[in-house]
């Protein structure tokens, strides 16, 4: 500005000439400006204070004032030399003001007024368009006088610009260009993640959808499409718009992000805040529509980056908490920090004017938009992926725990199968002898005798009876007996056993043993054998040494003669009983042996 001014190129209060080179013409620099507190004066007033120098250059040649009461004046004098462009645009580059009166004074003193701002209808507008826009006609080399009356509820800002048609009809084409690609990456997202809401009916997107549809919104009602598209006839709504579309998007922004990073089931106090400050934005919203437009907007516009901070808090300890998805979603937030921030730095002159800073918040906006739709895509597929490994965690368990089971029931069925085995070993054995009882010997001795049939050799039944085991009873006692018992099952198994045979108690103090294989002279050998082990060992029990002998009858079938067991008994039975009349002790054959 200190430049321009010593340059003498321009300076505030003097008329600005417009000399063909210049096609549009920002006069920030060359306009005065007058504060108007009691929004009193008239046009011709306000040409008058004018005339008498009342009015001062815009500090630093900025025009934004804040907000401010009453009305303001702007006055420029221009000179077109330009004989090809007798028709110029003035466009206030700000979309928000309620009322602007335009007077142009020409040189005969004719005054030309025109009305526009969003108080007044937009099909009233000289040019369509999305800033308040009026139509100078400037004849050659004269000076005309522009005064402009602003008031309004809104931020005073008043950048303003001169362009020749052609130089408007280009600064149209680039803005369409870049609102149309910036709203159409909006709607994109906007039905590509309503599509997945409606699929997945995960709510996280139905709290994506909101905030995205409510910031969508603010940026379309600051740059006057809301005025120009949604409600053109309706100036409350386009005063109230402002603070009630930023109300939303903050309420969007915090319950989206309360649910992206599933505050409510992560972090109770985070959550907490989180609906703490929506709800204090929906009181604002609320308020926005009862009090004066320019008691809340600022607030709202200030409270953006306190809901923004929060955010970026709450993705922080989320992130720190291990939660992967909170990764992207602070990167989005970031560049939407970044983007804004472009936007700011810009308005204090820190970085240069450029398509990108122009549009920093757009830009930011938009990635940051694309980015959340990535971020909940990749959370999505975070949880499923998640579902399948518990899905199959639980399959691996169940294999597990099945395979433990089955090994469990095979132990037990193993247990009940030896108890099985022991419990017809104790069925098939005599209590006090251990050797087999009668019912397993007949059993045996039935199959024994069959087998005889298909192998082909004889088969000997020796059967025993312990003599005179009435006296020993009497003698030294049934418990003697019994130990005596014992000791002859041992002597008559020990050698009838070594021979493949089997050994069973008959009864009382009688024994018998099958012996497979065995013709009359080897049965007749073993119940010899027996006989004398019996006799040569005594019994040593309760302080006794008893003897004993034992008497046996023997009989032989060979394989030629079918038999009953009944009949084999009874045979051999004959010849026991002659053992006992022969006197005992000795072994005695059914039929005289060679
Ligand atoms: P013999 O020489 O004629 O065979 O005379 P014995 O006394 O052995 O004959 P007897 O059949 O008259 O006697 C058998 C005895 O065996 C009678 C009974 O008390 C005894 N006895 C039978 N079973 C048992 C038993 O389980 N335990 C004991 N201690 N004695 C038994
Ligand atoms: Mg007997
Ligand atoms: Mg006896």
């Amino acid at each position: 500005m200190l430049l321009l001014a010593t340059s003498g190129i321009v300076r505030a209060g003097q008329p600005l000439a417009l000399d063909t080179s210049m096609t549009s013409v920002p006069l920030s620099q060359s306009i005065t400006y007058r504060h108007d507190a009691l929004a009193s004066d008239g046009a011709s007033e306000a040409f008058q204070r004018a005339q008498e120098g009342q009015y001062a250059p815009l500090p630093d040649g900025n025009p934004s004032l804040g907000f401010q009461e009453g009305a303001y004046w702007f006055h420029v004098t221009v000179v077109n030399r330009n004989p090809e462009e007798p028709r110029w645009v003035l466009v206030q580059e700000y979309a928000l003001s309620d009322n602007l009166d335009l007077y142009l004074r020409y040189p005969d003193g004719r005054v030309v007024h025109q009305s526009s701002g969003d108080h007044v209808p937009f099909g009233t507008r000289y040019i369509r368009y999305r800033h308040p826009n009026f139509r100078i006609d400037l004849p050659l080399g004269q000076p005309v006088e522009l005064l402009l009356r602003v008031q309004s509820q809104s931020s005073m800002q008043v950048p303003l610009v001169l362009y020749t048609p052609g130089a408007f009809a280009e600064l149209l084409r680039d803005a369409q260009f870049s609102t149309g690609l910036y709203y159409g990456i909006v709607l994109a997202l906007l039905i590509y993640n309503l599509v997945l809401w409606l699929m997945l009916r995960d709510s996280s997107y139905f709290w994506y959808l909101l905030h995205v549809s409510a910031f969508g919104l603010v940026l379309f009602t600051l740059n006057g499409y809301g005025f120009e598209y949604l409600w053109p006839e309706w100036p409350w709504m386009a005063d109230a718009s402002v603070p009630l579309s930023i109300c939303l998007a903050l309420i969007g922004m915090q319950l989206f992000s309360r649910s992206f990073l599933e505050l409510q089931e992560r972090w109770p106090v985070g959550n907490a805040i989180s609906l703490g400050i929506s709800a204090f934005f929906g009181v604002l919203a609320i308020v926005s529509t009862q009090v004066e437009y320019h008691v809340v907007t600022p607030l709202a516009s200030k409270t953006v980056l306190l809901g923004l901070a929060w955010i970026i808090v709450a993705a922080i300890v989320m992130l720190r908490r291990g939660y992967k998805p909170a990764r992207l979603f602070l990167l989005a937030w970031a560049l939407f920090l970044v983007g804004t921030a472009m936007f700011t730095l810009l308005a204090f002159g820190l970085v240069p004017r450029n398509f990108w800073t122009l549009n920093g918040v757009q830009i930011g906006s938009a990635m940051e938009m694309l980015l959340l739709s990535l971020a909940l895509g990749s959370r999505y597929a975070g949880l499923r992926v998640e579902n399948i490994r518990i899905v199959q965690q639980a399959n691996e368990q169940l294999e597990r725990s099945v395979i433990d089971r089955t090994k469990q029931l095979r132990t037990t069925m193993a247990q009940l199968g030896e108890a099985n085995v022991q419990l017809r070993e104790y069925s098939q054995r005599d209590p006090l002898t251990g050797v087999y009882n009668r019912g397993h010997f007949h059993e045996a001795f039935k199959q024994a005798l069959d087998a005889r049939l298909y192998d082909g050799k004889p088969l000997a039944l020796l059967l025993l009876d312990l003599d005179h085991f009435k006296q020993i009873n009497d003698t030294y006692g049934h418990l003697a007996g019994d130990d005596c018992l014992r000791h002859a099952a041992r002597c008559v198994e020990s050698v009838v056993n070594a021979r493949g045979g089997l050994v069973a108690r008959f009864g009382g103090e009688e024994f018998v043993a099958v012996l497979p294989a065995t013709d009359a002279k080897a049965a007749l050998k073993v119940a010899e054998a027996v006989r004398q082990r019996i006799q040569q060992a005594p019994v040593a029990t309760r302080n006794h040494s008893i003897r004993m002998s034992a008497s046996i009858g023997v009989h032989t079938v060979d394989v030629s003669r079918e038999t009953v067991p009944e009949e084999v008994i009874r045979i051999a039975d004959e010849a026991l009983y002659r053992a006992k009349d022969d006197g005992r002790n000795c072994v005695r054959h059914s039929v005289t042996v060679a």
